[in-house]
């Protein structure tokens, strides 16, 4: 079996430059969430093409704010059937769908809810409408991002920003936390 990266106690003995050159692709297997999976080549890919998207946009605030805290291994990027921030678990999850390029502008999508304006964040707020609200806006400016990786790396760019229901999802989500 060949491996991407050393075992992690090899990684103690080996050089910190080739660490480094590793950190990109070490998704920690055991830290993708049921269901989803790692794969380092694949990480490794999209990170390379997100961190090319990102200088290119270095001029737009969101894009500059996210490659100033984002680090290629935190969040672990994992693989499976749909794509999902998982914010608490420091992973996202990308969609088995998506080809690199597509699956380069989701991570900018899912590092901004990790990195730049979380969705959800934990503070209380007035009402369910304040939070679905900021929810929203969050949201769109991880859209806007999105649809920026996808022009600069030459993707077709959807034309649909909003996920129909998205709203609804979080209005819901919102009544059944304060139900508890
Ligand atoms: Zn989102």
């Amino acid at each position: 079996m060949i491996r991407a990266c050393p075992p992690a106690a090899a990684v103690v003995l080996v050089a910190i430059a080739s660490t480094l050159a590793c950190s990109a692709a070490s998704a920690r297997p055991e830290g993708c969430p049921p269901g989803s999976r790692s794969d380092p080549a694949r990480s490794a890919r999209i990170a390379t093409q997100l961190a090319q998207a990102l200088a290119m946009l270095a001029h737009e605030p969101d894009a500059a704010a996210l490659a100033r805290r984002w680090n290629p291994a935190q969040p672990a990027l994992c693989f499976g059937e749909r794509n999902e921030a998982r914010e608490q678990e420091r992973v996202a999850v990308l969609s088995d769908a998506l080809d690199d390029v597509n699956a380069a502008a989701r991570a900018a999508h899912l590092l901004h809810h990790h990195h730049v304006t979380p969705v959800w964040p934990a503070q209380p707020t007035p009402s369910c409408a304040h939070k679905v609200a900021r929810a929203m806006t969050a949201e769109r400016a991880a859209h806007a991002l999105e649809r920026a990786v996808q022009r600069v790396l030459g993707a077709r760019v959807a034309q649909d920003a909003d996920r129909p229901g998205l709203q609804a999802a979080y209005a819901e989500r919102c009544r059944r936390e304060r139900a508890r």
